[in-house]
């Protein structure tokens, strides 16, 4: 159980506006209409550290938690690759379809967040930011080359670019785009041995990409962007514009109900208000 002590005021006002649209949307029976959900995930940590209320938090016992709420409640978690066919080829999507994503590359992605993944057989994508991997100036939190091989033997989790630096691209002159992009890029196919075709913008909000960056990601082969605007994805998405949804130690069962049935959905438009002065 959260304690609601610790929760800013601006998360509670937040959460009580969901609990209305949740409650709105259950009396409609209002679950997935026609698209997929992405989630969100950051460090997977042993315990909850408390100072950290940040959505970037989320002790290893919930995460266990939240994947069996998936599993009991017939979600069914898919890899980006599919994700990316459905909306691509406008299939149609299974009821109550998944996916799970981690963003910069923590190294408790691979000692806690895998062994549950394992457990409940869900593929997941981590999103890795080259510059924090220890084999380069990262520290004792993010991963290295080998524990990323050693993760792709679970044939589980595959892996995409997060930048090579972690500044949002939208402030960066065209040079270091250029650089964030294509060697991010570069760098971890080398690692993986293998082609990357997903990117997910640092922070991820709506002032943190432009259709200049949009396009400069298309002709490095990147196929498929992701936000972390909330909403849930279908064939009518822009493939540069996927919508995640952030999963923190603020989502006990029930926030992560609320989640699931896209009671935050609405968070996109506030997004968008907040971050309007950032797009160009
Ligand atoms: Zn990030």
């Amino acid at each position: 159980m959260i304690n609601r002590q610790k929760i800013p005021i601006k998360k509670s006002m937040r959460m009580f506006l969901g609990d209305i649209v949740y409650k709105k949307k259950k009396r409609r029976r209002d679950v997935f209409k026609n698209g997929i959900r992405v989630l969100v995930y950051h460090s997977i940590t042993d315990n909850l550290i408390e100072k950290e209320w940040e959505e970037n938090t989320t002790p290893k016992d919930l995460f266990d938690k939240q994947l069996k709420y998936l599993k009991n409640n017939g979600y069914v978690a898919v890899s980006l690759e599919k994700v990316f066919a459905y909306i691509k080829n406008n299939v149609i999507i299974p009821d109550n379809t998944v996916a799970i994503t981690f963003d910069d590359g923590f190294r408790n992605n691979y000692t806690n967040a895998l062994p549950i993944l394992e457990k409940y057989k869900f593929p997941a994508t981590i999103f890795i930011t080259v510059d924090f991997l220890r084999d380069y100036s990262g520290s004792d939190l993010y991963l290295n080359c080998s524990e990323i091989k050693n993760m792709i033997k679970s044939g589980l989790i595959s892996f995409g670019s997060h930048g090579l630096t972690h500044r949002a691209l939208t402030t960066v002159k065209k040079r270091e785009l250029d650089k964030e992009i294509s060697l991010s890029k570069e760098r971890l196919e080398n690692i993986i041995n293998n082609k990357t075709i997903f990117f997910a913008y640092p922070f991820g909000h709506s002032g943190s990409y432009n259709s200049n960056i949009k396009q400069m990601l298309k002709r490095h082969g990147f196929k498929a962007a992701f936000t972390t605007i909330s909403g849930i994805n279908n064939f009518k998405s822009d493939p540069f514009l996927l919508r995640r949804n952030r999963i923190s130690w603020l989502d006990d069962l029930y926030e992560y109900e609320k989640h699931m049935r896209g009671a935050y959905d609405w968070c996109a438009i506030c997004e968008y208000l907040r971050y309007k002065k950032y797009r160009i």
